[in-house]
């Protein structure tokens, strides 16, 4: 099937919500041919949306991945989704795409989540390929975003597809930069309009030129001469200096009307690199990747529940995956053997014999596997290196109406967070604690574990999740007694704690001696238990200096109860403070309305950091803390009479402020 990995784009496309980017996907599996309808996001058809979640709002929660063929290329398609809510899905996509196509809205230009998906991309080094869409709606200014990219996304945008306009100013065609080709939409253009877009075709094509004379001497030489030069050298050219990074081809069109779509495809082709070409670095840096004859090793990337199947994604890095292989866990504790394996077109799936590098495909089966794991063939396991997921921020209290049906609900919870790294499920006090991204994270996750778990149950609302630090180093020391078996038995616990700003989650270490372990507590995981408190406390670590034991065999319970004593003396003594998660957003609103906005934020303790009067009206930039932040949105919206409105992503912890 895929025989020839150079023929194989392995592509993500990544936005800001809203954006266009389920509907870009199903033109892309219409184009291909993978489905002979169009489904549409406003009536709740599109294939990649397929979740009930999804289509009842719109919008795209997990991403779907499909493989379609284009021409004699295979493209295997990532549709990601924009909410900040769902980052983790975006970066566990990113860690096994090769390239990406980054949509804007062609009103909107470059928003917030815009530039952090292009970071996201650009820090894995992947080759970002942007697509303007929504040409077709009144106010697309594609002049105008362009130049937008090249100041907040700190590019060199050279536009290889431009937008043609009628007479009458409407959106009516397409002009290729290099070649000079024309798709009209509506026949030929009237030989008036025809004259006026050769000249802006050949001001687009003169721009490209530009931009890679810049390297090559002998096309400046040949245009300095007035020579045309071919589309295929130039393509090459900006090829080269695309994988360098130093440019971006951009394209547009109107994704919903199906206009620019083969072109983006075959800019896919064209720019976007195969998996032979990546970089080798991130998962490509393991040793013989790509190499159909090596060792097999695949990534799993995404585990999902569908009805009552375990869906695991996997990509092959290195050897060949077949049906009636035996593959293990790289980090242990899981094998099994392959009895299936699908490849995926949104929500449906065809059996393959087999899988090798670069592909995508299903395993089908509960093997408790997770994001992040590697599949190995049993003579060469490996542990791959696995994404960061970001900490939750938000937590909800479930509280099921029927005390009994407590597990029933908890363990759909539990699936859930399998499927979604960055939920977590606590039992705190016979509460059921769910701690999540963002309100509409939480939000989804209630109506997923009410069709799961089929029972009764309220929540609370989302509550910010707080965390603990320290500011200084402190030490602690305790002894606990007590009579084990007939005979006295003394447990003695020293330790500090020390701050490490950005560390995050506490980490606990042994001091070096191996203190803890002479006295037989294998495990410092012991510490953890007994004082670390869920995940609440961050950015310190705990170095156990003396953890010992005055009876023959340790024992746990006793040193236990020590160490939590140590540990909650040394961290009275190092100035504990509570730790708040913050936003960075980004407001927009009718200019008029920009001093209530202000006063506003204001009042919820933001930190304003840009105020600019632009082609949208005001934008206002800055920091606040997350627990002033909830309801913002609706809030929003009611003092600028619905014209305004705001992205939020997370922006870290800050010490609480201590009211004055
Ligand atoms: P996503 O959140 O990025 O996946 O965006 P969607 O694909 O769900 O699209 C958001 C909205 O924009 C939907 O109502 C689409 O119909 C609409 N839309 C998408 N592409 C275009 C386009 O090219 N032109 C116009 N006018 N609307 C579009
Ligand atoms: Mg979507």
């Amino acid at each position: 099937m895929l025989d020839d990995l150079s023929k194989v784009r392995n592509i993500g496309i990544s936005a800001h919500i809203d954006s266009g980017k389920t509907t870009l996907t199903e033109r892309i599996l219409f184009d291909a041919g993978a489905q002979g309808w169009i489904g549409s996001v406003d009536d709740g058809t599109a294939a990649m949306d397929w979740m009930p979640a999804e289509r009842a709002r719109g919008l795209s929660i997990t991403a779907a991945a499909s493989r379609e063929q284009w021409g004699r290329h295979v493209m295997q398609v990532v549709d990601t989704p924009g909410h900040i809510d769902f980052m983790a899905e975006v970066e566990r996509c990113l860690h096994v795409l090769d390239g990406v196509v980054v949509l804007l809205d062609g009103i909107r230009g470059v928003e917030s989540q815009t530039e952090a998906v292009w970071e996201q991309a650009g820090s894995r080094g992947l080759p970002r390929l942007v697509f303007v869409n929504k040409l077709d709606r009144e106010g697309a200014d594609f002049t105008a975003v362009v130049a937008e990219m090249g100041e907040r996304l700190a590019c060199r945008p050279v536009p290889v597809v431009v937008p043609l306009f009628d007479d009458a100013g409407a959106f009516a065609g397409l002009g290729d930069a290099l070649g000079g080709r024309v798709q009209w939409f509506a026949g030929k253009p009237p030989s008036a309009v025809a004259e006026r877009i050769a000249a802006e075709l050949l001001v687009a094509h003169e721009r490209v030129v530009e931009a890679v004379a810049d390297r090559d001497d002998s096309v400046f030489a040949d245009a300095l001469a007035g020579r045309r030069i071919a589309a295929a050298r130039l393509r090459r050219l900006l090829r080269a200096e695309f994988m360098a990074g130093r440019l971006v081809p951009v394209l547009c069109g109107a994704a919903l009307w199906n206009r620019g779509v083969d072109w983006l495809l075959d800019a896919v082709v064209d720019y976007l690199p195969a998996p032979v070409e990546m970089p080798r670095h991130g998962l490509w840096a393991t040793p013989d990747a790509g190499d159909p004859a090596a060792p097999f090793c695949a990534f799993v990337f995404k585990v999902q529940h569908v009805d009552a199947a375990t869906w695991n994604f996997v990509r092959v890095i290195r050897g060949t995956l077949a049906v009636g292989d035996v593959w293990v866990r790289g980090r242990g504790g899981a094998s099994g053997t392959c009895a299936t394996l699908w490849v995926v077109q949104a929500d449906r799936h065809t059996d393959v014999e087999r899988a090798e590098p670069g592909q995508i495909v299903v395993l089908p089966g509960e093997f408790a596997l997770r994001t992040g794991d590697s599949l190995c063939a049993p003579s060469a396991p490996l542990v791959l290196p696995a994404p960061k997921f970001p900490a939750p921020v938000l937590a909800m209290v479930f509280e099921p109406e029927r005390a009994e049906d407590r597990p029933r609900l908890a363990q759909s919870l539990r699936e859930l967070a399998v499927d979604d790294p960055t939920l977590r499920v606590y039992f705190d006090r016979d509460r059921l604690l769910v701690r999540g991204m963002g309100e509409l994270h939480l939000e989804i996750v209630a109506d997923l574990a009410k069709a799961r778990a089929g029972v009764a149950f309220h929540c609370s609302r989302p509550q910010v999740d707080r965390r603990e630090t320290v500011e200084w180093v402190g030490h602690g020391e305790a002894e606990v007694r007590a009579l084990v078996a007939g005979a006295e038995c003394a447990a003695v616990c020293e330790v500090e704690v020390r701050p490490a700003p950005g560390l995050g989650p506490a980490a606990v270490l042994d001091d070096g001696g191996g203190a803890a372990a002479a006295a037989g507590v294998a495990e410092l995981g012991l510490l953890a238990a007994a004082g670390l408190r869920a995940g609440a406390m961050h950015d310190l670590v705990v170095v156990v200096q003396r953890a010992e034991c005055s009876a023959r065999e340790p024992n746990l319970p006793l040193l236990e109860q020590a160490a939590t004593k140590a540990l909650e003396q040394a961290i009275a003594a190092a100035c504990p403070c509570d730790l708040e998660p913050w936003v960075v957003f980004e407001a927009w609103c009718p200019e008029e309305g920009a001093p209530v906005v202000l006063a506003d934020l204001a009042a919820r303790g933001a930190e304003v950091e840009a105020v600019a009067a632009g082609r949208l009206g005001a934008r206002v930039g800055g920091r606040a803390p997350l627990a002033n932040m909830l309801g913002y949105v609706t809030k929003l919206r009611s003092i600028t009479r619905g014209r305004g409105r705001v992205d939020m992503r997370p922006a870290g912890l800050r010490p609480v402020r201590r009211q004055a």
